[in-house]
């Protein structure tokens, strides 16, 4: 009961997507009780032929039987015609609406969200999962509903006829319920276990295509082969088992079925011998008239099944639509007022995984138009910093300040797009540079986006591509390297004009050639714009106002590199390091 409730509450929230085809609905309504309507009809068309014309030799009435007949052959043939279009065109027209949505709603999620979740199970979420929602409407509902319509107004006409032959026609009906039940309860199992062997296929094909090159370089194609074989043997296991239920259902049906004609066709033949009053029309009607019945209570089974796909599917989409985006409450209204760039972090701490603290009771300020340096030794906090600063983290006690004012206090929006960001490892997406540099930002044009590499020393590099600004970057752009992703990075970064610029240097080793432009990049993109730069190399920072020494999340040292060299500590030696290197 519990769960016919729940199904049924998932079935209501889908249809609720569908009020923008809700004239369809009403159509394909009117056109299944049509169809559950037209198709009994014909046995007994046939009976009238047999008892009441051909018995009596009536020419004429036998035409117009066969007129009727072929009329209402047509109408059955149109109706089925506009209704199959319409519940599938109903069907995609729901889906869309669905994945429009829920792809919206993962696009809000933040940054703590995609940290834990596996990609290939939101692509299956997103994309195959919601194609099993479709289904409910083109194979599932309207059917079901129109095979039960079907199924009354048939044993409704056959009672009409002869009550006698109706219940022996219906003497194995309750065998025919035990095998449906079985059936429906053992291929919802094996459902749901291909659903998820699916899923867990889809997620690692997704992921060692992204880690291709590690399997390559580690030469452990072979282990990965076996991996996936047993992934692949477990998901056919699952199919075939489904498979085996359905081969065992059809043939159990089929002599359900033949047990049914042997016993109208004894029963009914003896009688007619003996002139008890059946006829040879009802008979004939009558075998005709199992057919139809053994085809809606054999199909049910299937069209349930069909929904409690779909309704699985639903409630795993459903799950991820749920899930809140995960963001405190804070009132930020703050919006298009002008940013003089001061940040202040005041005694911050923040962890990824609650106990194991990243950051602890850390301070600094950056005053406007001034630039920090952060350095420190790999996982020792820094890009994290930076992750807070446009609150994609929450953290958990201190406070952050721009201009005076907590981060809270603005609109998420707004924030990002005053602080822009060039990432260690920044994601190129596969399209020409001047897309990856506007992503698709009206307001960045290309005459833009030419003068603001001009200004930052990079024109040139770029009209080194074949086609320049036009050309196309393969995937993740992993035909560039290190530091032309980065200087591509620095441009999408300077031609938004942010208020607040963070650069996150790569780590990778760079060529002096390149080096020196991003030298002279970051130069230019940093001056009077509030900036951090977390660096690696020492002779980028230099210049900076000040510098910033991190260990373990915890501020040690703090001054400008002269100050910093003087006092002989942890940045003296990390200098002294780079620079006998
Ligand atoms: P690097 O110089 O290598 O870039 P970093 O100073 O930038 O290092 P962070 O990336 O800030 O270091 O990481 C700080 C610590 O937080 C590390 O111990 C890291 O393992 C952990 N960490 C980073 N990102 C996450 C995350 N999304 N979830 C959980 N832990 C994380
Ligand atoms: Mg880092």
């Amino acid at each position: 009961m519990k769960g016919l409730v729940k199904d049924f509450v998932l079935l209501k929230r889908i249809i609720s997507y569908s009020g923008h085809v809700k004239r369809l609905i009403y159509i394909s309504a009117f056109l299944s009780i049509m169809l559950a309507v037209l198709a009994p009809l014909r046995p007994f068309l046939v009976e009238l032929a047999f008892d009441d014309y051909i018995m009596l030799n009536d020419y004429s009435g036998l035409k117009l039987i066969c007129v009727l007949m072929l009329f209402c052959l047509f109408i059955e043939a149109v109706s089925q015609y506009f209704y199959t279009y319409l519940i599938n065109v109903i069907g995609q027209e729901v889906i869309l609406k669905i994945r429009e949505n829920l792809y919206k709603h993962v696009l809000s999620f933040r940054f703590s969200f995609f940290d834990k979740t596996p990609v290939g199970m939101l692509v299956t979420r997103v994309v195959s999962d919601i194609e099993t929602i479709a289904d409910i409407f083109s194979q599932g509902l309207f059917a079901m509903i129109s095979d039960i319509l079907k199924l009354i107004i048939i044993i409704s006409v056959m009672i009409y006829i002869d009550w006698r032959l109706t219940i022996i026609s219906l003497l194995t009906i309750p065998l025919l319920i035990l095998a449906t039940n079985w059936f429906r309860i053992v291929i919802k199992k094996t459902f749901i276990s291909v659903r998820n062997f699916i899923s867990s296929q889809n997620i690692f094909v997704q992921e060692r295509v992204s880690g291709m090159k590690i399997v390559k370089l580690f030469n452990v194609e072979k282990q990965e082969y076996n991996k996936f074989k047993k992934i692949n043997s477990e998901l056919k296991a699952a199919h075939v088992k489904s498979i085996l239920y359905y081969s065992l259902f059809f043939p159990i049906i089929e002599i359900l079925s033949a047990i049914s004609l042997s016993l109208i066709l004894w029963w009914g033949g003896v009688s007619a011998l003996n002139n008890s009053g059946v006829t040879l029309g009802e008979m004939m009607a009558f075998i005709m008239y199992i057919n139809l019945l053994y085809r809606p209570i054999r199909q049910l089974a299937d069209r349930y099944n069909t929904i409690q796909m779909g309704l699985v599917s639903s409630e795993r989409v459903f799950k991820l639509y749920d899930r809140a985006v995960d963001a405190k409450k804070h009132k930020n209204k703050l919006e298009n007022i002008s940013i003089n760039g001061k940040i202040e972090f005041q005694n911050v701490f923040f962890s990824y995984i609650e106990g194991e603290p990243v950051l602890s009771d850390l301070s600094f300020i950056v005053q406007p138009g001034k630039t920090l340096a952060i350095v420190g030794r790999t996982g020792a906090g820094k890009s994290t910093i930076v992750n807070l600063l446009s609150r994609h983290y929450d953290i958990s006690k201190g406070s952050i300040l721009i201009d005076d004012k907590s981060v809270y206090d603005y609109k998420n929006e707004f924030l990002r797009e005053r602080i822009c960001f060039v990432l260690q490892d920044d994601f190129i997406f596969s399209d020409t540079i001047i897309n990856n540099i506007s992503l698709g930002d009206a307001k960045i044009t290309r005459k833009v986006i030419i003068q603001a590499s001009k200004d930052i020393g990079i024109h040139d590099f770029i009209m080194n591509f074949q086609d320049g600004y036009d050309f196309f970057i393969n995937e993740r752009g992993t035909m560039l390297s290190t530091g032309e992703r980065q200087l591509i990075s620095y441009l999408r970064a300077y031609v938004r004009r942010p208020d607040i610029l963070i650069l996150d240097e790569a780590t990778a080793s760079i060529d002096p050639e390149t080096e020196t432009l991003i030298k002279m990049a970051t130069e230019k993109v940093t001056k009077n714009i509030t900036s951090i730069i977390i660096a690696h190399r020492i002779s980028t920072i230099i210049n900076s106002d000040n510098i910033l020494v991190l260990d373990d999340g915890i501020n040690i040292e703090y001054g400008t590199h002269n100050s910093l060299i003087k006092n002989n500590g942890e940045y003296k030696q990390l200098y002294d390091f780079q620079f006998l290197q």
